[in-house]
């Protein structure tokens, strides 16, 4: 190995570590258990060769926002894997898309759509496969963020437990950017309330799942009960450039 390598595996180690540490602190804080928590590290933008010594340290899912970008990533990634390695689609799905990815994704995190469900149902129906999807919703209502309204979700949701191929997890929420992540903190908890309301009135799911929190505010989406959190530059470093590709809705 060479020592570049060997010293981006140290630091993976590392930031792999203090992230793990974080997650179980933050859960023990509200009596919760860590193991309850699945990290996502988000791989977007990385190469093939670091995501490889992310897994090989134990990081079992992964998150992509864009399919282009994520298939051949996957498929390089496949000869690996004895353990287990799920891939999440965490970015807008453009219908056009929704044949490439049923395969390769393990879960798909950002369904915002009747439409974009039934395909996602019709594709996997044809696999034979039963796969797991988020509701995306936009809680904070910013004009530049992909997801429904809160408003929408209660329909949204009667129609999509209804497609037999699709196992309806639970909600996903991408946070705005703010300084000081206590911000944010109604963000996640409107979403756990829109999550509670579904169990009442959505019962064919139990909507198990909240994947929320990010680098800088998992703990708090921890604190108010994420059980998937999508870390990338707190895995992997700052991203080479300064753009935030999940801001940006697609047509
Ligand atoms: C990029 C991205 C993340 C991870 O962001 P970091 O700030 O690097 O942790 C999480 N969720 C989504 C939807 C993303 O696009």
């Amino acid at each position: 190995m060479s020592q570049l390598i060997d010293l981006q595996q140290e630091q993976l180690a590392e930031n792999i570590s203090e992230v793990r540490r974080r997650i179980a602190h933050a859960a023990e804080k509200v009596g919760r258990d860590p193991t309850e928590i699945t990290l996502v590290a988000v791989s977007k933008t990385r190469p093939v060769e670091l995501i490889e010594i992310a897994y090989n340290l134990g990081i079992t899912d992964f998150g992509e926002n864009r399919v282009q970008e994520a298939l051949p990533k996957i498929a390089q990634m496949r000869p690996q894997s004895s353990q287990a390695l799920r891939w999440h689609l965490i970015g807008h799905l453009q219908s056009n898309k929704v044949s490439k990815v049923v395969e390769p994704f393990t879960w798909v995190q950002s369904v915002d759509s009747v439409h974009l469900a039934q395909l996602l149902h019709r594709h996997a129906e044809e696999l034979g496969k039963r796969l797991p999807i988020l509701l995306e919703v936009n809680v904070a209502g910013e004009e530049s963020k992909a997801g429904i309204a809160p408003g929408d979700v209660l329909e949204l949701a009667r129609q999509v437990v209804a497609l037999s191929a699709l196992e309806v997890r639970g909600l996903m929420t991408v946070a705005p950017l703010v300084p000081d992540p206590e911000e944010v903190r109604p963000v996640f908890r409107g979403l756990r309330r829109l999550r509670d309301r579904l169990r009442d009135e959505v019962p064919a799911s139990s909507w198990p799942d909240l994947s929320m929190g990010m680098t800088d505010d998992y703990s708090v989406a921890i604190e108010e009960g994420a059980t998937i959190v999508r870390v990338g530059r707190g895995i992997f470093g700052q991203r080479p450039t300064i753009s935030f590709p999940h801001e940006q809705k697609k047509p």
